[in-house]
């Protein structure tokens, strides 16, 4: 593609690496085919090709954001299954960020939507903060659930049918904390999150990784961690769960506001480093596979801040999705787990983001485990971090989609890598769905997944639990 910025503009390294991405895209089209938004709306504007025009106008002329071009803008999951389509390796991730950037700082939303984002922002990233939220909105969800019908899954929206686009204003507003309320458990989980610290490992030590404890999955699914945890330790890993470290800045990223992310992966890049240079660290390990993308990509994040460059270069290349590193282990699978169908969705994150395909289903294989892609696995279940609280008619739609295409697979439970796709399809589907290390901390030695205990009865016969626990 031409581009026509002057040299003051590309003067700027932003600038200057947004117009080798341009100039990389062809405008052949291919990616429209697997972009979801496109998929389900139909309109150019909502695919990647159309996307790439209007962010190319928008920072070749230098001009404020438009609110058409926030409205195309944010419709983007960042799911990046373009990126994986894409014949000519467009960098679509860092062009939309930049964009995501450029809108935060020249675009006034209107007040809803302002507060909305500001809200998450502040909320989210901080685990204390969103555990009283979350009981918070326990307590308003009848309410609000009455007056805006919070949901499961709507019987009048079939799944491939776009809804209507959300409009501006109070009502929309309305519609969102609905959809915020419809994400929030029934009730907190059973254990609390693992403390910081150090996991020792049993028997000869084999390596040393730090686990990212994150922010939101610690407060939603616990038992997430907990399961890497004792998976790894088992395997004569130590772990650690450094003290200063906190949300990897993903959520802040996606929202455009950069400050924000950067300040939070400072505060994790010094963590880190500084288990580096005491204990060593062979891996930082990530069990949230949208983390996992904004951890490696700290190294471009940082390049030119001459304070970062050289130590977030060295935690991205340290970073692993914790399916690689327990690939690289060869586990011990102690007990072959009763007759049981896994669902495996790959999250975009994953397979998109981090290339992270065949591994995961593998290992869940080994284990003994039988297991089977969800058709249309390409496309996002529409979690996408915020996404789903932001956009929720065209999350909805894709969720439902997700589901019906796993309920055609009539699984005994859903395995995933990602607590956004494990919360979106757990809410409108009674499958359980557990992470992917739950399942192989159950089948190398510890306790069954609690989300099947409580559906033992429907799933498998508790006797079979028993005899692998
Ligand atoms: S597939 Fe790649 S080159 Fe073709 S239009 Fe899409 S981004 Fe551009
Ligand atoms: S990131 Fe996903 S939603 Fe956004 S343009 Fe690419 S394929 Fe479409």
């Amino acid at each position: 593609m031409q581009t026509s910025f002057t040299l003051a503009q590309l003067a700027d390294p932003q600038v200057a690496e947004s117009e080798k991405i341009l100039r990389a895209c062809v405008h052949c089209g291919f990616c429209t085919a697997t972009c979801p938004t496109y998929v389900l709306l139909g309109d150019e504007l909502d695919s990647p090709r159309g996307r790439i025009y209007l962010i190319k106008d928008m920072l070749e002329h230098a001009r404020p954001a438009t609110a058409e071009v926030v409205k195309h803008i944010d419709r983007c999951l960042s799911c990046l299954a373009c990126m994986t389509t894409c014949p000519s390796g467009v960098h679509y991730m860092h062009l939309v960020d930049h964009a995501r950037a450029h809108i935060e700082r020249t675009y006034a939303r209107p007040l809803p939507d302002r507060a909305m984002r500001a809200v998450l922002a502040r909320v989210l990233p901080y685990p204390a903060r969103f555990r009283v939220a979350l009981a918070l909105a326990r307590l308003a969800r009848p309410l609000v659930g009455r007056m805006f019908s919070v949901q499961q899954r709507s019987p009048a929206a079939p799944a491939d049918r776009p809804r209507p686009p959300p409009r501006q204003g109070f009502a929309a507003l309305m519609r969102r904390i609905a959809a915020v309320l419809a994400l929030t458990p029934d009730r907190p989980p059973a254990a609390g999150s693992p403390a910081a610290g150090v996991f020792p490992a049993q028997g000869a030590r084999r390596g040393r990784v730090a686990l990212l404890s994150g922010c939101a999955q610690q407060v939603l699914a616990p038992a997430i961690n907990a399961a890497a945890i004792r998976l790894l330790t088992r395997h004569g890993v130590e772990v650690v769960l450094p003290k200063d470290e906190g949300c990897c800045g993903g959520l802040a990223h996606h929202m455009g506001r950069e400050h924000a992310a950067l300040a939070q992966a400072r505060r994790n890049i010094d963590a880190w480093i500084r288990e580096v240079a005491g204990g060593g660290l062979d891996a930082i390990l990530v069990t949230t596979s949208g983390c996992g993308v904004t951890l490696k990509d700290y190294g471009f994040m940082f390049r030119t801040d001459p304070a970062y460059a050289d130590k977030a270069a060295r935690v991205s290349a340290l970073a692993k999705d914790v399916s690689e590193y327990i690939e690289e282990l060869d586990p011990t699978f102690v007990a072959p787990p009763p007759a049981t169908l896994v669902a495996y969705h790959s999250a975009c994150s994953l397979q998109h983001g981090q290339k992270i395909v065949r591994g995961p289903k593998r290992l869940l294989e080994q284990a003994g485990f039988s297991v089977k892609d969800v058709p249309e696995g390409h496309l996002c279940c529409g979690s996408a971090g915020t996404y789903n609280m932001l956009q929720p008619e065209i999350a909805g739609a894709l969720r439902d989609r997700k589901v019906a295409n796993i309920e055609k697979l009539a699984p005994d439970v859903i395995a995933a890598g990602n607590i956004g796709c494990m919360v979106q399809i757990g809410q409108a589907t009674n499958i359980p769905i557990v992470h992917m290390v739950e399942l192989l901390d159950w089948a190398t030695g510890g306790p069954p997944p609690h989300a099947l205990k409580i559906t033992s009865k429907r799933v498998m016969s508790s006797q079979s639990l028993e005899a692998v626990s």
